[in-house]
C-alpha cells in the first residue's frame, strides 16, 4: 500500500496564518511588531533566494524584516560588529545569519555572536548546548519543522527507533537531539557509517539529511516506517528538485512519507516565523 503524505506545505500555510494572527495581537495589545534581521554575506545564488523568501514570508505575516547584505570579502570582525549592533537594538527580536558564510570566515564563531534571546535560527553554540540540556528556547528551524510535522500527524516518537542520516549542525545533529528529547532511540549516520542500508532498515522513523539525490533506496526501508526526507537537490535534466530518498520505491514501503518539494522545506520558514514571534513575545519591548 502506498504511504500517506506528510503534507508540510499545507501545515506550513496553516502555521503561517496562525503566526499572522499572533502578530496582529502583539501589535494591537503590546505595540510590538516582531522584527527579524537576516544577514547575508556574499552573493551565493541559493542563499540570495532563501533570504528573499524569508523576508517575503515575514512581511506576509505582518512582521518587519531587514535583509542586511554584506560583501563576500567581509572580515570576521565586520560581520560580528553588525551582529553586535543588532544584539543591542531593542527593536530587533530575531537575527539570522544565512548559512553557509564564505569559506574564509569562521562560521561557528559568527553564529555564536548572535545573542541567545535573538537566536531564532537556534544554531549558536549556546542554543545548541541548551538543546543538549533540553532547555533550548529556539531550535534549528528544519529539525523543529520535522518534529512539528510528525507531531501534527499524530506520529508516535516515544520509544521508536529513529535513524538520522547526516550530522550537520543545522540539521542532522539537532534533529537527532530533538527526537531524543521526545524519547526516541536515536542512531546518527554519516559518511563513515558502515552498512548504511542495514542501519536504515532498522528505522521506524527515518530522517534523511545527507544532501545526495535519491541516495537512500526504497528497498532499504523497513515496511511501515515513517520517512522524512529533508534533502533538497538540484539534478541536471530533472524539472523539479529531488530529495535524498528514492521517493517512488520508498512510498511503496513506508506508512508515511514527506514529498519533495512540499514536505520539510516549507516547514523551515514557518518555524522561523514562529520562533521570531516567540522571541518578540518573550524578550521583546514595544517597538511601534
Ligand atoms: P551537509 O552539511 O553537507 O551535511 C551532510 C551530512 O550527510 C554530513 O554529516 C555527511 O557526513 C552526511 N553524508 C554525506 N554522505 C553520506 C553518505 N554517503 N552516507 C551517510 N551520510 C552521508 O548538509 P546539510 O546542510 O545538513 O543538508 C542536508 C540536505 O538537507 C541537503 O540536501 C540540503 O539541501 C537539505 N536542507 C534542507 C533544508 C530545508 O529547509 N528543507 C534546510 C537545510 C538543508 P560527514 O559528517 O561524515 O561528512
Amino acid at each position: 500500500m502506498a504511504a500517506q503524505i506528510l503534507d508540510g506545505a499545507t501545515l506550513a500555510k496553516q502555521i503561517r496564518a496562525e503566526v499572522a494572527q499572533e502578530v496582529e495581537h502583539l501589535k494591537a495589545e503590546h505595540n510590538i511588531t516582531p522584527r527579524l534581521s537576516v544577514i547575508l554575506v556574499g552573493d551565493d545564488p541559493a542563499s540570495v533566494t532563501y533570504t528573499r523568501m524569508k523576508k517575503k514570508a515575514c512581511e506576509a505575516a505582518g512582521m518587519i524584516s531587514d535583509l542586511i547584505e554584506l560583501p563576500g570579502d567581509s572580515t570576521q570582525q565586520a560581520v560580528k560588529d553588525v551582529i553586535r549592533t543588532l544584539n543591542e537594538d531593542p527593536t530587533v527580536h530575531g537575527i539570522l545569519v544565512q548559512h553557509p558564510v564564505p569559506k574564509h570566515l569562521d562560521e561557528l564563531d559568527i553564529l555564536s555572536t548572535v545573542a541567545v534571546e535573538k537566536d531564532v535560527d537556534g544554531i549558536s553554540a549556546l542554543s545548541l548546548g541548551r538543546l543538549v540540556l533540553g532547555t533550548a528556547d529556539f531550535v534549528a528551524c528544519t529539525p523543529l519543522g520535522i518534529v512539528t510535522l510528525l507531531e501534527h500527524y499524530g506520529i508516535e516518537i516515544k520509544g521508536k527507533e529513529a535513524v538520522v542520516v547526516g550530522r550537520s549542525i543545522i540539521l542532522g545533529k539537532p534533529a537527532a537531539l530533538a527526537l531524543l528529547e521526545r524519547h526516541a532511540t536515536v542512531t546518527v549516520c554519516h559518511s563513515r557509517t558502515q552498512d548504511l542500508p542495514s542501519v536504515v532498515g532498522r528505522a521506524d522513523i527515518l530522517v534523511a539529511a545527507l544532501g545526495k539525490p535519491e541516495f537512500i533506496k526504497g528497498e532499504w526501508i523497513k515496511p511501515g516506517a515513517v520517512v522524512v526526507d529533508a534533502g533538497y537537490n538540484k539534478v541536471e535534466g530533472r524539472d523539479k528538485d529531488v530529495g535524498d530518498v528514492e521517493y517512488e520505491t520508498a512510498a511503496q514501503k513506508a506508512s508515511w512519507i514527506t514529498p519533495v518539494p512540499g514536505g520539510v522545506g516549507p516547514m523551515t520558514i514557518a518555524m522561523l516565523l514562529k520562533q521570531t514571534v516567540k522571541a518578540a513575545k518573550k524578550y521583546g519591548a514595544a517597538n511601534v
